[in-house]
């Protein structure tokens, strides 16, 4: 029987340790505050951003609320994000995705100061990561490696197959793996014999966006598995990406949905505020 690793537990002690932390920063005047910005009001960014202000609420960081209406135009967008990125008192900024069609997000997301980007989006941010200097990096990927670490699982020497390459999960991902020392294989949607390929991981990080796609076929016996998806099956059930009754048996730590990958997003936002105000304020 695989070991189940608890996002859920892992994140609150991420959490707890925060909210120690910032309670000290603010005995010395410190305090920290991120501004959240949602345009428009999509169901599930609107459930996003409302975990991300409680989770901030806990902390201790302040939240700044910044709900615009769908027909905001880039300009009034980009105004404010100027405007933020000039107040000293604001340490994160955050754009909930998507933005509404007749905006571009690419310069929505440049426009951000990289040193308050808690997001890890911005190119100047990415770049960081590709050759191995400091900056903030996307929030799951980067929750994946602290869920490893305090789970105690080795990464370095191993095999880490990553599958899937977007810009805020696969990509990410799979040059921490690296940071990490793992020999790192990404599979994608043109990847050939993808079962194969994944069978050899020791590691496999599944970022495929496609419910319980992830079948015993695609799992060697003992790998530690990590789901990223989140889905509703059939029954309006959350899932992931992978099948977790079926790939359980041959794993040796799993992670489940709920309560494995999705925890630690929010929680390493936090971390990535808490950061941008201890380095740059
Ligand atoms: P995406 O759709 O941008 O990327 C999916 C990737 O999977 C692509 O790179 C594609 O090449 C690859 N892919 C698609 N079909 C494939 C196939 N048949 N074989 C091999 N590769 C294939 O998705 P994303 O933004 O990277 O998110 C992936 C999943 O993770 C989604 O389910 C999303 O909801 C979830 N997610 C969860 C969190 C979290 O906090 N837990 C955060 C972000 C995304």
């Amino acid at each position: 029987m695989a070991k189940i690793i608890d996002g859920k537990t892992i994140s609150q002690q991420l959490k707890d340790e925060l909210r120690q932390e910032v309670a000290q920063l603010k005995e010395q005047g410190k305090n920290c505050c991120l501004a959240v910005i949602q345009v428009g009001n999509d169901p599930a960014s609107s459930v996003y951003v409302g975990n991300k202000k409680k989770a901030c609420t806990y902390i201790g960081i302040e939240s700044l609320s910044y709900e615009l209406p769908e027909d905001t135009s880039e300009e009034e967008l980009l105004a404010l994000i100027a405007k933020l990125n000039e107040d000293k008192n604001v340490h994160g900024i955050l754009c909930q995705l998507p933005l509404p069609k007749h905006m571009d997000e690419d310069k929505v997301i440049q426009a951000i100061d990289s040193k308050k980007d808690v997001d890890g989006f911005h190119p100047q941010n990415v770049g960081a990561l590709v050759i191995g200097q400091e900056g903030f990096v996307s929030c799951t990927p980067a929750g994946i490696i602290e869920l490893l670490h305090r789970s105690g699982v080795e990464i370095e020497g191993k095999h880490c197959v990553v599958i899937g390459r977007s810009n805020i999960v696969g990509k990410p991902m799979s040059l921490l793996m690296l940071r990490e020392n793992a020999t790192v294989t990404v599979c994608h949607s043109r990847t050939k014999n993808l079962p194969q390929i994944c069978k050899e991981a020791d590691i496999l990080i599944v970022a495929i966006g496609k419910p319980q796609f992830i079948t015993a076929e695609y799992v060697g016996e003992g790998a530690v598995v990590i789901d990223v998806g989140i889905h509703r099956d059939e029954n309006n059930k959350l899932c992931g990406d992978v099948k977790f009754d079926e790939v359980e048996p041959f794993a040796s730590a799993i992670t489940p949905v709920p309560g494995g990958v999705g925890p630690m997003t929010i929680a390493m936002l936090m971390k990535n505020c808490v950061e941008a105000m201890k380095l740059y304020s």
